[in-house]
């Protein structure tokens, strides 16, 4: 597969210019593409992990055979032994086909990602990172967030026994780093912006040979975000699902599933990609609203949807490669559908997922109102995120009734 001698089981392409590089050793952005990056411009060079599918298709072969290997043969390290043992991924798959009482014509599957260790999707990427770290030695992670990525990150070092350092922005709220001081982990206020900790913790791990987490910048974070699509197929009875709504702020996630999907259209598992649908908030609608142009024009963001309130999302270039090239789908949602998908999934479904999760949800009944859903379809859902991680965005939905004496003919009186 490669024109050179490679001695890992996978090589490194730039998602940009294509070059390959050699597996073997520990790599971030291409250097050609990146060297041109802009501050204002999502970031060329991201690389893509490609393995030797026409190797594995013979050696492995059934999807079966993968996973009783525990798909070894698709992740970036050696032994499963180096993954943490907290159980991350594996996330229950719920099945609908009412809502409100209402009989649909297609079905609802609502992939509940909230029940990973550090109650977000992202715990899939930290996973694999931490385990790469392992078997690489590295004993210290750093990342600059001030979200889900930070606290997974701290969470599965604590269980790996690692030292994590997460870079935040000065400005970031007390609430939001809880979770990640609990954790153990060292956090570094930086002053600026995202931008600015994000920099910073690339010199810091040029300088003190840290291993660095940044999404979109690390390629195994999309790898650890695939498995989820592994998942999906043999929770669906190994049949592709028609549609999987996805909520997208950097671009990361629905990489994710893509490449997830991709990989098992490699290896000859799967026949077709089911289509995938990017939802982005309208107040931060970055990668929507560049789809169709050739420059790439960012606007400033503002949603309640926190965990994907993003202005130059870092994984732009190959999220847009992605939904090309497999006829993905688009839409942007407001705040206001957002909520009210939020209040439906809860009390539906019994499960409360952060508003950037039922954003995805929210697109679905986007569609539903378009007619876009096909009778007898099956639609994914992915909730990223637990809404016990932001509990701020749903104040608005909250209205409690005064109280009363505790009489229970005054109780008869309310209700
Ligand atoms: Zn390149």
């Amino acid at each position: 597969m490669t024109n050179y001698n490679n001695s890992a089981k996978f090589i490194y392409r730039c998602t940009d210019c294509g070059k390959e590089y050699d597996g073997s050793q520990t790599m971030y952005l291409c250097p050609d593409c990146s060297a041109k990056n802009k501050a204002d411009k999502p970031p060329l060079g991201v690389l893509k992990t490609i393995y030797d599918y026409k190797e594995l298709k013979k050696s492995v072969g059934s999807f079966v055979k993968f996973k009783e290997r525990g798909f070894i043969d698709l992740m970036p390290f050696e032994n499963l032994s180096s993954l943490p043992v907290l159980k991350v991924g594996n996330t229950p798959l719920y099945f609908f086909d009412s809502l409100d009482g209402e009989k649909l014509p297609f079905s609802i599957y609502f992939k509940d990602d909230s029940q990973n260790p550090t109650f977000s999707f992202k715990d899939r990427a930290s996973a694999v990172v931490s385990a790469y770290a392992k078997e690489k030695g590295y004993e210290t992670i750093v990342a600059a967030s001030t979200g889900n990525a930070g606290s997974s990150l701290a969470g599965l070092c604590a269980a790996q026994g690692q030292k994590a350092i997460i870079m935040v922005p000065e400005a970031a709220p007390i609430a939001k780093l809880t979770q990640i001081i609990m954790y153990g982990a060292t956090i570094v206020p930086v002053k600026g912006t995202y931008d600015d900790a994000f920099d910073l913790s690339i010199k810091a791990t040029e300088e003190f040979g840290w291993y660095n987490r940044n999404t979109a910048f690390n390629p195994f974070t999309i790898e650890g975000k695939k498995t989820v699509s592994f998942e999906l197929l043999e929770q669906l009875g190994f049949s592709v699902p028609d549609k999987i709504f996805v909520p997208v702020g950097d671009g990361v996630i629905i990489s994710g599933v893509f490449k997830g999907f991709e990989d098992l259209l490699e290896l000859g598992i799967i026949e077709k990609m089911p289509v995938i649908v990017m939802v982005q908030s309208d107040g931060s609608d970055n990668i929507v609203r560049n789809m169709e142009t050739n420059e790439f024009v960012s606007k400033p963001s503002n949603t309640i949807a926190d965990s994907i309130s993003v202005d130059i999302p870092r994984n732009f270039n190959m999220a847009k490669q992605y939904l090309k090239k497999y006829n993905g789908e688009y839409l942007t949602v407001s705040d206001d559908e957002i909520l009210e998908a939020s209040k439906l999934l809860s009390k539906n479904s019994g499960i409360f997922a952060e508003p950037a999760a039922t954003t995805a949800f929210a697109g679905l009944l986007a569609y539903r109102k378009l007619n876009k859903l096909n009778d007898n379809s099956r639609n994914v859902v992915l909730l990223t995120g637990s809404g016990l991680k932001d509990l701020k965005s749903v104040n608005k939905l909250l209205n409690i009734p005064v109280a009363v004496r505790p009489e229970i003919g005054e109780l008869k009186k309310i209700l």
